[in-house]
């Protein structure tokens, strides 16, 4: 027995579940899946394209034992939540993915070529459709920012036997994965999304004025459905039933799917990840209407580490400073 396939088998004699991905996406691709017994186990398998958090699930499992397969990034997730006590470490075996050399961007991939265009993809290359690709030309900006790709906590390891993580500073890292690139970036005067010929969207955000800021945002959160993808597919938005968005009382939000609901809801989601959004860029993948959530999130979370020092899950032993306060007196009577 070796491979991913034999360490999920292992952690399965002592836990109920594993948290994995098997090859049933389209074209080949990967798709989150659960193993349950040791024939499930055999479907396992880890390339460039799996891409997805597989953290979000673990508060939905509380109670129960699970294995999660989790890349360097996904562990930042696990960390924060157990941080946040929503979930328990002693629950969780955590099979870190040592030697990631990056995800893809399957729709960049998909738009290029057809969607469902056959994927085949390891840590070192990819080929589309038969013909090898470059495949650092279709990396998810996060991966080529990454320089962490080693998980912080596991308890097992698989080895990917990915390149080193790949450091930032070129322009295809500074752009925004998905869709949104190809939209905002008409709406603001840049060409298409390929790499090397994206304008960069951080670039023209970081140079705006507040105005035009606010001006970008507008025409960003009128392409808002209120389907609440971002919401879902954040490991951190575990509040679910009693969630601000959708509480009557009080009631933050209107139903509508307007610029300035998307606004109001936006600016909420934001201002209750901060210091707690490990940067995963899964709301943002997750968005059907392109909108590039990480300039928001980013923007925060560059302002939490200048001000507190501290990058979300990137520390089991760090205390979460907007998480860390002390009682003092009654806070009722006032004593
Ligand atoms: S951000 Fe880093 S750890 Fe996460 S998928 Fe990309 S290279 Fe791997
Ligand atoms: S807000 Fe986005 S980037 Fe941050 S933790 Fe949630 S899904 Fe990940
Ligand atoms: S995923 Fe996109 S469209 Fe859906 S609620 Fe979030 S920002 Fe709006």
């Amino acid at each position: 027995m070796s491979g991913l396939p034999a360490i999920i088998k292992k952690v399965l004699e002592e836990y109920d579940t594993v948290l994995g991905w098997d090859a049933g996406g389209a074209g080949g691709t990967a798709a989150p899946a659960r193993f349950q017994t040791a024939e499930d186990a055999e479907r396992a398998v880890f390339d460039a394209t799996c891409v997805h958090n597989l953290a979000v699930h673990l508060p939905r499992l509380k109670g129960k034992r699970v294995g999660i397969v989790a890349k360097a990034c996904d562990c930042r997730s696990i960390v924060q939540l157990v941080q946040e006590r929503a979930v328990d470490r002693a629950a969780v075996r955590v099979i870190g993915v040592g030697g990631c050399g990056g995800t893809v961007d399957v729709r960049k991939i998909w738009q290029q070529f057809s969607y469902g265009a056959e994927i085949v993809s390891s840590m070192d290359s990819l080929s589309i459709n038969g013909a090898v690709v470059d495949r650092a030309g279709f990396l998810r900006h996060k991966c080529l920012d990454c320089g962490e790709s080693e998980p912080v906590i596991s308890d097992e390891i698989y080895e990917a036997g990915g390149m080193p993580a790949l450091s930032g500073g070129n322009e295809a890292s500074l752009m925004t994965d998905g869709a949104g690139v190809a939209e905002s970036g008409a709406a603001s005067g840049a060409a298409g999304s390929g790499a090397g010929e994206t304008r960069s969207l951080r670039a023209e955000f970081q140079a705006m004025s507040p105005a035009e800021r606010s001006g970008f945002w507008r025409q960003q959160y009128a392409k808002c459905i209120r389907c609440y993808a971002c919401r879902e597919a954040c490991p951190m938005c575990f509040c679910r039933d009693v969630c601000i968005m959708q509480t009557m009382e009080p009631h933050w939000t209107g139903g509508g799917a307007g610029a300035r609901e998307a606004e109001m809801m936006q600016l909420i989601r934001v201002n209750h990840l901060a210091g707690r959004c490990t940067g995963c860029g899964e709301c943002e993948r997750a968005c059907p209407m392109g909108i590039p959530l990480m300039l928001l999130m980013e923007e925060q979370n560059r302002a939490v580490e200048e001000l507190f020092g501290y990058r979300a899950g990137a520390d089991p032993e760090a205390r979460p400073p907007l998480l860390t306060f002390s009682i003092k007196g009654d806070s009722w009577s006032g004593e």
